[in-house]
């Protein structure tokens, strides 16, 4: 069974943290078997890893919050977490192209009511956490450096694989459902 990467699992664990009462509705990580045979994809599985988020922009916040949230992971991804292989949210989309600067994004679907984040291969299997506020060195004092092990989850078990499927347009999807 295909299983969400290891930075995947880690971010929304993050997210979960921060915005507890967060929508769901847009969540999702693995193309279902019908998106499967054509396309290529972050959400489709490769040697069993989906290497894609998405995450529903209703925070259960200011509706700012999930601008707010796109730009600690942009940040974080611009500082140097080379996990992070590309953000789309809102129009936008952004990767180390241009040094993370935010670009014009022109696939059919504009991601509003989600957003999602495609991660490297570095991300297969380095949960650690993310940096999102730009203060490791104070927390590493604090902790010893070894937070983030201990919010990870239990491992992909706890992914209900039917209900999770990507429900976003992204790059990949569009040629699928046109065709
Ligand atoms: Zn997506």
């Amino acid at each position: 069974m295909a299983k969400l990467c290891a930075a995947g699992i880690q971010l929304r664990e993050q997210i979960d943290d921060d915005y507890p009462d967060r929508d769901r509705k847009s969540d999702g990580w693995i193309a279902d078997a019908r998106h499967l045979a054509k396309a290529s994809s972050d959400h489709i599985p490769v040697d069993g890893i989906v290497r894609a988020l998405d995450i529903d922009a209703d925070l259960s916040a200011h509706k700012e919050e999930a601008y707010a949230l796109v730009e600690k992971i942009r940040k974080c991804a611009k500082r140097g977490d080379k996990r992070i292989k590309y953000i789309i949210f809102d129009g936008k989309i952004m990767s180390s192209t241009l040094n993370w600067k935010r670009r014009k994004y022109r696939g059919p679907n504009p991601h509003k009511s989600h957003f999602h984040i495609s991660f490297t291969t570095l991300g297969d299997n380095d949960g650690k956490w993310f940096d999102l506020e730009g203060d490791t060195n104070e927390r590493t004092q604090i902790d010893g450096g070894k937070l983030g092990e201990d919010i990870r989850s239990g491992g992909p078990s706890d992914l209900p694989s039917s209900r999770a499927r990507c429900k976003c347009d992204c790059e990949c999807r569009s040629s699928i459902s046109l065709a």
